[in-house]
């Protein structure tokens, strides 16, 4: 086996769509138990029920952020619709977690010029995209990430899906073994020595280079 040199490289974990009871619930025993740490972008609309799963959430450490209340195409709304598709799923999460920076992920990954300036946060896209919400095959879903993946990735995965859920644990166990550290989009700027920016599209994180 090859021993890691230098610091260990890093990667982001992030999950759409959610939150759902059962494999969300799923999905933050498995990370607990791993002590690894990700991003939630959930959706306003399946929010009511599962404030206690969001409080835990938190609690854990996960980063939680914005996917609109209504999983819509953020592009294609006025701004007062834009303002309550996001400030109310804002207004939830403030209710449950208190204030705080939530960022946004727009559904689908598609912004413009206007939402970039309405989103007055950090916009996250993504790097590595298994497309888990295509099938349910949990090996395919897995080789499609641990095959491409490098250092400073942000990965996009859907935590509605019982196979969406093994896949990730599994994703997470085979990144631990090749030296990977897991953590949140946040956490993934600031270790690179950057300071998050209103209106900045963040897909991957490289490490400088030398
Ligand atoms: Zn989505």
């Amino acid at each position: 086996m090859e021993l890691p040199t230098g610091p260990a490289p890093l990667v982001a974990l992030t999950f759409d769509d959610g939150p759902r009871n059962s494999t969300t619930g799923r999905l933050l025993e498995g990370l607990e138990l791993r002590e690894v740490c990700s991003t939630f972008f959930l959706v306003g609309s399946r929010i009511e029920g599962s404030e206690a799963l969001i409080q835990e959430m938190a609690a854990a450490g996960h980063q939680i952020g914005i996917h609109t209340y209504d999983h819509v195409m953020i592009t294609d709304l006025s701004r007062q619709d834009f303002d309550l598709q996001v400030g109310k799923t804002r207004a939830l999460l403030s209710e449950i977690l208190g204030p705080g920076d939530y960022w946004l992920r727009p559904p689908y990954g598609i912004v413009d010029r206007s939402v970039v300036k309405w989103a007055d946060g950090p916009l996250v896209l993504w790097s590595v995209d298994p497309e888990d919400w295509k099938d349910n095959d949990t090996g395919r879903i897995v080789a499609a990430v641990t095959e491409h993946v490098s250092d400073g990735d942000i990965i996009l995965m859907h935590d509605i899906y019982d196979s969406s859920v093994d896949a990730a644990l599994n994703i997470v166990d085979i990144l631990l073994d090749r030296g990977y550290c897991f953590v949140t989009v946040e956490q993934l700027i600031t270790l690179r020595g950057l300071q998050a920016e209103k209106g900045r599209l963040y897909t991957a994180l490289r490490p400088a280079e030398d």
